[in-house]
């Protein structure tokens, strides 16, 4: 298990608001039944401290059945969790109904660490106005806390949304669910309307299979101790306290067990809570090590390598890019992310097997470094790294020895990368790549790069590398690296600033 991400849910199914369209809206829950969920909570804080550092635990949050933070037990508990050492998050979704000075001060006492707490505000128009609400967003955010906001998509509630996105600091991120049960797709001009306010909302009209594999090392327990993945999935054979006798009894003392593939059970993602979570390529790029948290990290460029990652790599002709990827490369592009390829396709190529998306991208990175472009709004810039000509004549002798074709890529006149190609899946094994280096050595070509990727072996100038070009591109447009996010698959990914390792969702 490489880091445990739990979710907590108790008994509590009572909320202080009055929500028309919520099953939970003022339910009057009984001393006895607020006193389980308490020592439910409290049971579960407790073993959480005495787990975390075995089971890894890296984040919490709490996901009520109606609203646990109008109790002060909930902000203890958080506080305890978040000062655990290998927490890096812990959280509640909430209405913000709270008072702030008197619950922040019971996280701090019990030794909380506000720079870990996440809140998930959700606002309810029917019960709160948007002045109110984005007034406790602020007094959170000047005690720094970090947080989101969101609504559900009810058309009738608009303009209300519409006022809470203008009376909301800009930091803050407001989200939209699709409203269940509307009975109807929304309108053009109502998906225009909600992509003003939260623009990934085209990410939430999208259907998202079920792919446990994303769901690595997720957990989803109930006040009770049952345990699932996600709040959707199939139950687990064993509780929160069975987990801990298999880790304890040695059953599976690595936690190498592969939970998601036992237990998801569901064909599609249907509920934010269960995709949101996910770890997959473009929740992390766009939300963080923490997507569940849904706190959108806005990374001011964005850098993509294309084949094993917007694409997969079997893909011989134009592939398709999914819809939901293509929703939230189009949502950074409307939060302000500038759109990179990082590749070592050429330019032309690059284009035509993403021309879905090419129109949202401002250039990149191409010849895996040798030719760098920036385009569209942020300016008509290029620049190539040559190789020597000679290079070329050295590398069509070793046609026939290393039973491969020789290509040239220009741009110009201007050689910049030559590959060598075997057919099918054929590699290089480390013997060959030095032979060709030692050839073109012999000839006194020296400034070259040579590197081989699956059944190609690439020639290209000697600092003609995907970091580079992207380092460059950084600079020229006053980004500094840890502004940018990178994604990639490959050993020539590596060095690229903000890597993030893995495949988009298919
Ligand atoms: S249903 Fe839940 S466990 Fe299954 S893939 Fe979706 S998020 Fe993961």
């Amino acid at each position: 298990m490489d880091g445990l991400e739990l979710l907590y849910r108790g008994s509590l199914k009572s909320c202080n608001y009055g929500c028309s369209y919520c099953p939970f809206s003022r339910h009057r829950h009984s001393g006895q039944e607020l006193s389980k969920d308490q020592e439910r909570w409290e049971y579960f804080v407790r073993t959480v401290e005495e787990r975390a550092e075995v089971l890894d635990i890296r984040s919490l949050l709490v996901t009520p059945y109606g609203e646990a933070l109008i109790h002060p037990w909930y902000w203890e508990g958080l506080g305890r969790v978040s000062a655990l050492a290998g927490i890096e998050a812990a959280g509640a979704q909430t209405n913000l109904s709270f008072q702030v000075r008197e619950s922040l001060e019971l996280f701090d006492r019990a030794g909380g660490d506000r720079g870990k707490l996440r809140l998930w505000a959700t606002f309810h128009p029917e019960m709160v106005s948007a002045e109110t609400f984005s007034g406790v967003c602020r007094q959170l955010l000047s005690e720094g806390v970090c947080l989101c906001a969101g609504g559900v998509g009810v058309p009738g509630n608009l303009e209300a949304l519409l006022e809470l996105r203008r009376r909301l600091p800009e930091e803050i991120c407001l989200w939209i669910n699709p409203m269940d049960g509307l009975g109807r797709p929304y309108t053009e001009e109502e998906t225009k309307r909600f992509l003003e306010i939260d623009p990934y909302f085209l990410r939430e009209l999208c259907e998202v299979p079920a792919d446990p594999e994303n769901c690595r090392g997720r957990l989803f327990v109930e006040g009770n101790g049952r345990l699932r993945i996600c709040n959707i999935s199939r139950r687990l054979p064993f509780s929160w306290d069975g987990l801990w006798e298999r880790r304890r009894t040695a059953k599976d003392p690595e936690g190498s067990e592969d939970l998601s593939a036992l237990s998801c059970g569901q064909k599609r993602c249907s509920c934010y809570l269960a995709h949101g979570g996910r770890r997959e390529l473009m929740n992390r790029i766009i939300f963080g090590e923490h997507p569940v948290f849904r706190i959108t990290r806005r990374p001011r460029a964005v850098f993509l390598d294309i084949m094993g990652t917007l694409l997969p790599q079997e893909s011989a002709v134009d592939g398709q890019i999914p819809a939901v990827v293509r929703a939230g490369l189009t949502g950074l592009k409307r939060e302000g992310a500038l759109l990179f390829f990082a590749t070592t396709l050429p330019y032309e190529k690059a284009m035509e097997r993403c021309r879905q998306i090419r129109h949202l991208f401002s250039g990149g990175v191409f010849l895996g470094g040798a030719h760098v472009v920036l385009e569209g709004e942020a300016g008509g810039w290029e620049q190539v790294q040559g190789l020597e000509e000679g290079c070329l004549s050295v590398l069509e002798g070793l046609r026939a020895r290393m039973r491969c074709r020789v290509l040239a890529y220009r741009r110009g006149k201007e050689l910049c990368k030559v590959t060598l190609l075997r057919p099918g899946a054929a590699s290089w094994n480390g013997q060959e790549i030095k032979e060709v280096s030692d050839c073109l050595l012999s000839q006194r070509i020296t400034k070259v790069r040579v590197f081989s990727e699956r059944n190609c072996l690439q020639v290209a100038a000697e600092h003609a590398t995907k970091e580079n070009g992207v380092r460059l591109l950084c600079r020229r447009l006053g980004i500094r690296p840890g502004e940018a996010v990178s994604a990639g698959d490959g050993e020539e990914d590596r060095g690229m600033p903000g890597l993030l390792w893995a495949s988009m969702e298919k």
